[in-house]
């Protein structure tokens, strides 16, 4: 019933402006941003949570007629009032719980899901994709010689490449996609609703990107390599975690291959990497 700017940018609500109770009863032109027509009336409760507006509670009644109207409507909204106080401690609890819950899922260094948030919510991916009859890529990423960089520039621009190659992938991928903080400096792609194959174009993209990358740093400009295995799910296996296996064992072959590459899991691969 509010003008539907009211969306974009919250602080047009006088209720959340003020934390207090907005309403026309008494003065009818007190909120501009109140569309509501037939001379509806608005009471605007916000719900303050560790003292910020949270939400807005929004009551439109048709405008009373006589005191003993409006009094019936203000014992209303009195009430809903009481009820939203007395929620107020589990209101916040909630949010807290799931801020918390959120923030256990993100890697602070980068802004990436980590490996928990994949193991969380496995079944769900994996569900999706089946249903919808497509594949999984799947891209274990390593930095090349990372270790150089802390060894010669120190753990700060170590921690400078990581977060700009972290946003390389990220930019690589499509907006859909995962991309996991797998390890200190190795990352995950998970390419949902791929096409059979379509996982080393995506590899490669990231490589040449990765590659092409000027990481800016104190002292001037460094560049990176980064090494790539892949594999699909359903197609090479058929739980995701060991399909995860796999694309970290053709990694472990590009790698040995001479680094900066992708290479594509294939089962000979797995065979010889068991034992
Ligand atoms: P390779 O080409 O074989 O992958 O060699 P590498 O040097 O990249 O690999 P290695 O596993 O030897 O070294 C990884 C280094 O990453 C060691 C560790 O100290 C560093 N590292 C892990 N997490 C972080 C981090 O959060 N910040 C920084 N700066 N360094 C990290
Ligand atoms: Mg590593
Ligand atoms: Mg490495």
């Amino acid at each position: 019933m509010c003008n539907h700017n009211i969306l974009d940018n919250c602080d047009l609500c006088k209720a959340k402006r003020t934390g207090h109770l907005i309403t026309s009863s008494i003065f009818p032109a007190i909120c501009r941003q109140f569309k509501a027509q037939n001379g509806r009336v608005h009471y605007c409760l916000p719900i303050v949570v560790g003292g910020a507006t949270a939400a807005i509670v929004q009551f439109a009644f048709d405008a009373p007629n006589n005191p003993s109207d409006v009094k019936a409507v203000e014992a209303r909204v009195f009430k809903a009032e009481q009820y939203i106080n007395e929620s107020l401690a589990v209101i916040e609890t909630k949010r807290l719980m799931s801020s918390l819950h959120d923030s256990a899922l993100i890697d602070t260094l980068t802004g990436l899901h980590n490996r928990r948030y994949l193991q969380e919510y496995t079944e769900k991916i994996v569900a999706g994709v089946l249903r919808r009859g497509k594949t999984i890529g799947l891209i274990m990423c390593d930095l090349d010689y990372f270790k150089q960089v802390n060894d010669t520039h120190g753990h700060a621009v170590g921690d400078i490449v990581l977060k700009d190659t972290a946003n390389v992938i990220r930019q690589s991928v499509r907006e859909s996609d995962i991309v996991i903080r797998f390890g200190g400096e190795e990352f995950l792609a998970v390419l949902l609703d791929i096409n059979i194959g379509e996982s080393m174009i995506v590899a490669e993209k990231i490589r040449l990107n990765v590659q092409n990358l000027k990481i800016k740093i104190p002292d001037g400009e460094i560049q990176k390599t980064i090494s790539l295995g892949a594999s699909e799910f359903p197609e090479d296996t058929s739980t995701l975690w060991s399909c995860i296996k796999y694309a970290d064992v053709a990694l472990y072959r590009a790698k040995e291959e001479g680094r900066n590459r992708c290479v594509r899991f294939t089962s000979d691969m797995w065979k010889e990497d068991q034992v």
